[in-house]
């Protein structure tokens, strides 16, 4: 591109999605049009943070004096408003890219949920906010100046009507570092050139911008740093507006934690949980979002390395003292440095949520219904916070009501005498799994079963491996060792052991290659059989999961060991007709293992079950 030689106004045209952002800002009736000052003031504050960091490692930097300050000019007669900051500035290669191209994550997000919907939703703008194009909506032509920081890089004006295009020009004029915005207002817009109106959107949006806003030459915010403030002087309202303006959120915040450490770091933070899990529907991956400050200055407003990866649905502020302002993370010294401020506030956030889960179960529960997936995550994956994590979990159990949760501690604390297990089940609900064979076994002993219902619960699990000396063990896998049960009375017609043992070696002979062996279980009480995945590895669930990646290993024919419960008719009536009707055993033995494939999930080829029943019927 020769942006930045061209001497005459350049025509560009905007990327579709841009264009199609801009047909609905113009033609929206969103009633509050005055977030588009939120959103211009908050991109010259970026603009500006952005730039007092570059101070700490440039050395030339344009109009380097020129003071850090945000200021707003409202004139009623040219119904113009110009917000003009002393920021980083951009060249005119910078204008076409930030301001051509769609880049802000809430205009996507915005598109995409329209997309979604279906139908043009004015109200999500005020939702997901459209960033810089909201000043659409208040002017019918907007002009952006802009000189960047570094010294050769000449000025610019970004002009455009909103329609499909924009033009570039040099601004040989605009020689003072940073952006100047200027909206000439469409009519019904005029409000917003007057000083008195924009002074209340000011003060209600953006009272927490770290510099100075000056309306006319007065400044209208005071400038603090809300987190190093004390706890009893701040109110819920000052503590909310303080998360919309840092997280660029539209919600109101779950959970909050405020804090401040003197060792081993001095670290004050400000913490906050969302309404919503940002990653709920399939939404981009969240990015990590809790800004680092060292004495109120903006180090990094998104820090990699601070948080472990499962904290990236955390809004706020971590400001230590100890932080060099030119942290490196290519220096050993300073990677430490921020890998023990990230331990202390990850330490001090889950005692906060035990603390939460012990005084506030019911909203603790809401929180983990919508978050627990990361905490899972957590457990699974982060070694240093794992016991901390896994004392958060909670699952629904066969001793809770359906939608109520217990915590694994609570497990333990009813655990029967003896019992060295923690059991769970995996499935995809929990009706799903109590409609299955494996929890007669556990249900007859009064064992406590778990129901895993997530897709990465099987995961978990496995990698957590136990709690409090407890194994934790799928109650379907061949490791579940459960106690003896007690023994039901014996009953007319009962098969005897060698009776049953012959049972299962004519099963086996029968069925063949697609089981690994046939025994009498004691896991059962009103199914006749169930299957057990032969394959340790191979669990239903990873069977589905390789499947849905078309890996080969899901085309491997599945092996299962079948597990036969003497006492049932179905079985005794099958020892019966064993020998009188040997093809109608072998139908109803071949019926048996799929019924048991079915309930483990792990029944793939129905076409020959459908003619077998068709025979079974015939019989009848
Ligand atoms: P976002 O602020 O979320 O990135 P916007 O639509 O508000 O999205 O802005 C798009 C981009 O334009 C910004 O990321 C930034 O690079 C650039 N930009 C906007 N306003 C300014 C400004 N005043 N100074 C410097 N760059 C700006
Ligand atoms: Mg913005």
């Amino acid at each position: 591109m020769s942006t930045e030689t061209a001497t005459a106004p350049q025509s560009f045209e905007f990327q579709a999605e841009i264009k199609q952002l801009l047909d609905i800002v113009i033609h929206s009736l969103y009633t509050e049009k005055e977030i588009f000052l939120r959103e211009l003031v908050s991109n010259a504050s970026d603009a500006t943070e952005k730039l007092r960091h570059l101070q700490l490692t440039e050395k030339s930097i344009h109009d380097a004096d020129r003071a850090l300050e945000i200021t707003v000019t409202a004139d009623e007669k040219a119904k113009t408003l110009v917000i003009e900051d002393a920021g980083l500035g951009m060249s005119g290669e910078e204008l076409v890219k930030f301001l051509g191209t769609i880049a802000h994550s809430g205009s996507k997000n915005f598109l995409k949920a329209l997309q979604e919907g279906g139908q043009k939703n004015s109200n999500l703008i005020g939702q997901f906010g459209v960033g810089f194009y909201a000043a659409f909506m208040v002017a019918a032509k907007v002009e952006v100046f802009s000189k960047s920081w570094q010294i050769d890089a000449p000025a610019h004006v970004w002009t455009s009507e909103g329609a499909g295009s924009y033009t570039l020009a040099p601004a040989p004029e605009h020689t003072a570092r940073g952006t100047r915005i200027v909206l000439h207002l469409k009519d019904d817009a005029t409000e917003f050139a007057t000083k008195h109106r924009v002074e209340d959107i000011l003060k209600k949006y953006s009272a927490f911008v770290s510099f100075p806003i000056k309306l006319d030459g007065e400044q209208v915010n005071t400038v603090t740093a809300l987190w190093l403030r004390s706890k009893s002087e701040i109110t819920d309202e000052e503590y909310t507006a303080f998360y919309k303006f840092q997280a660029h959120a539209y919600d109101e915040p779950r959970l909050r934690l405020h804090f401040s450490a003197d060792a081993p770091l001095q670290i004050a933070s400000l913490l906050f949980v969302p309404k919503d899990n940002p990653e709920k529907f399939g939404m981009q991956r969240a990015e990590p979002a809790v800004a680092l400050y060292c004495r109120k200055v903006l180090i990094d407003s998104r820090p990699k390395d601070l948080l472990p990866e499962w904290l990236r649905f955390l809004k706020g502020v971590v400001d230590s003292e100890d932080l060099p302002l030119n942290i490196s993370r290519e220096t050993m010294q300073d990677k430490a440095l921020l890998e023990k401020i990230g331990k202390t506030v990850t330490s001090r956030f889950l005692k906060f949520l035990a603390d939460e889960a012990k005084s506030r179960a019911e909203k603790y529960d809401e929180f983990f219904a919508e978050f627990g997936i990361y905490l899972k995550e957590g457990a699974a994956l982060d070694w240093t916070h794992k016991d901390a994590l896994v004392k958060l979990l909670r699952y629904e159990s066969t001793f809770t009501e359906s939608g109520k949760t217990t915590s694994l501690a609570d497990y333990v604390s009813r655990i029967k005498e003896g019992q060295t297990e923690i059991y769970y089940l995996v499935g995809p609900s929990r009706a799903a799994i109590e409609a299955g064979p494996y929890l007669e076994g556990l249900k007859a002993r009064g064992l406590e079963v778990l129901f895993c219902t997530e897709a990465v619960d099987e995961y978990v699990m496995g990698n957590v491996r136990e709690f409090d000396g407890k194994k934790l063990v799928a109650a379907d896998s061949p490791d579940a060792k459960l106690p003896d049960a007690p023994k039901p009375p014996s009953a007319e017609g009962d098969l005897s052991d060698d009776q049953v043992a012959d049972l299962a070696k004519w099963l086996k002979e029968t069925l063949g290659e697609r089981v690994t062996d046939v025994k009498s279980s004691d896991r059962l009480v009103d199914s006749p059989a169930l299957a057990i995945s032969a394959d340790r590895m191979m669990t239903p669930q990873m069977r589905r999961m390789m499947k849905a990646m078309q890996k080969d290993a899901a085309d491997t024919p599945v092996k299962v060991s079948l597990e036969l419960n003497p006492r049932h008719a179905v079985i005794k009536r099958l020892h019966g007709i064993r020998s009188t009707n040997t093809e109608r055993a072998t139908l109803v033995a071949e019926q048996i293992l799929d019924n048991a494939l079915i309930a483990a999930g792990l029944f793939e080829d129905p076409s020959k079950m459908i003619a077998r029943l068709y025979k079974l019927l015939e019989q009848a």
